[in-house]
């Protein structure tokens, strides 16, 4: 793929080719690919994929009633190339967050650094293993927690499993000697006898990519929720629009990962 226009002095902006490649362009309505248009050339003005306009702004750029913006702004949030929160403020207008076609997911800062086992933070290493034991009793410790261990039924219901959260996080073990994993380890064996429990055997590669997954969609839900939690007042249907781009989690990381769930 080359630019045509190169050379010729022009002002142009980019548009996913995913929205070709996949055949999303023929489940994209007129009106709501005006508005996909309008919402990508504005985030690449301002180098940055989170956008406000306002219903005049759109109305006029796209030559559409007003009564057609909500509901195509609705049908590009669920194809999953926005999420959206509709604020009534002074003057109503939409804040927009482009998402990566691919995934459905926000576009990650370019400044979002690469994740290793070795620098995760505590509040990292806590939302993985919070992820992975959630139903489950836990209650903190001074490096960390305890919690049920997912690896044996005998006892299950005491938190025979410790984790260290502090420096070196993410070790682990389980307390009770009759348990197969009560050697533990890293954060990577936690991972690999999860899937084990699963039925799945994966390599360490593949738990990493599990792992980071999942601590950085919790980082986005969370920066999300933040969000939600600052507007003025917002338009309730509109939320739920933006809290569902986070509820195909697994189906997303399917596409990930290949042939394989979360
Ligand atoms: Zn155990």
């Amino acid at each position: 793929m080359s630019n045509i226009f190169r050379g010729l002095g022009m002002v142009y902006f980019q548009v996913p080719d995913e929205i070709v490649s996949t055949g999303l362009l023929s489940k994209l309505p007129g009106k709501a690919l005006s508005i996909y248009l309008l919402i990508l050339a504005t985030a690449q003005r301002k180098s940055s994929p989170i956008v406000r306009l306002t219903s005049a702004e759109i109305t006029e750029a796209c030559d559409i009633n007003k009564n057609h913006v909500t509901p195509s702004v609705k049908k590009l949030a669920a194809l999953g190339l926005i999420s959206f929160l509709h604020r009534k403020g002074a003057g109503w207008f939409y804040e927009f967050e482009l998402l990566d076609p691919g995934t459905r997911l926000p576009i990650p800062p370019a400044s979002e650094k690469e994740l290793s086992l070795g620098t995760l933070t505590r509040k990292q290493v806590h939302s993985y293993f919070m992820y992975r034991l959630l139903p489950d009793f836990s209650h903190p410790t001074d490096d960390g927690f305890v919690a049920r261990c997912p690896f044996h039924s005998s006892h299950k219901l005491k938190p025979t499993l410790s984790v260290k959260v502090a420096g070196g996080g993410g070790v682990w073990k389980c307390h009770d000697t009759d348990c197969e994993r009560h050697d533990g380890g890293s954060m990577l064996d936690f991972e690999m006898a999860f899937q084990h429990l699963r039925g799945r055997r994966i390599n360490s590669t593949s738990a990493w990519e599990r792992i980071t997954f999942i601590i950085r969609s919790q980082e986005r839900k969370e920066m999300l929720d933040d969000r939600a939690l600052t507007g003025v007042s917002i338009d309730a249907a509109a939320d739920e629009d933006a809290e569902e781009s986070f509820t195909t989690n697994e189906e997303t990381f399917y596409t990930l990962v290949g042939n394989d769930v979360l």
